[in-house]
């Protein structure tokens, strides 16, 4: 049984796969706690796998986001194996602290973002997961270079939504400067708050 905080349908509004129908699955409980976390991790229902499997195909969707919480915290080989089996793509978003309790066979089927929140003030969480398909930076403003360490097919600069129209607007214009001075950058932006979806 795993712990679904909510399962919905709707676009991908960030990202590599901006725009493509997805089945959001999003788990309760993260080991971090960012201060502009979107997830209520006290709320959630219990769920086997045949039950969330027999969810996700209700829908016509060709990709399946497992988000947070913290999703590598709750998946196993077993519960991917099971959405792998429904011939949709797979994709995890996950701030990398937690290595994917995956096989290397596995871990090869599906698209694994990682979002790291190292940023943030007191964060002691040291960032464990060095190779993805995709990094997907939240920006504040931090320093941007060390993120090339890590070994990545796409770079993605997001600008962190503060909450504040204007501080919003002042950080989208650093983030745009960001991509425009380091073109290994693409810019991410979170067009499903745009639009009033999801
Ligand atoms: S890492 Fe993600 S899920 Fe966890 S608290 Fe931060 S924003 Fe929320």
């Amino acid at each position: 049984m795993r712990k679904i905080n909510e399962l919905f349908y709707s676009l991908q509004g960030e990202g590599y796969n901006c725009g493509i129908p997805a089945v959001f699955i999003r788990f309760s409980g993260c080991n971090l706690q960012c201060p502009f976390c979107d997830t209520q991790h006290n709320t959630g229902e219990w769920m086997d796998d045949a039950a969330i499997v027999t969810e996700v195909m209700k829908y016509p969707a060709p990709l399946v986001v497992l988000t947070g919480g913290e999703p590598s915290l709750f998946i196993d080989e077993l519960f991917i194996k099971a959405l792998l089996a429904t011939g949709k793509k797979i994709a995890i978003e996950t701030n990398g602290t937690c290595p994917l309790k995956l096989s290397e066979e596995t871990r090869k089927q599906i698209w694994i973002t990682i979002s790291p929140k190292d940023f943030l003030e007191g964060s002691k969480a040291p960032i464990l997961m060095q190779e993805c398909d995709e990094l997907k930076v939240v920006n504040v403003g931090q320093e941007l270079s060390h993120y090339f360490d890590m070994k990545a097919h796409h770079y993605f600069l997001q600008p962190c939504d503060f909450g504040d129209a204007k501080k919003n607007q002042e950080n989208l214009q650093m983030t745009i400067q960001s991509c425009l001075q380091d073109t290994r950058w693409r810019l991410s932006l979170q067009t499903h708050k745009m639009i009033g979806i999801r």
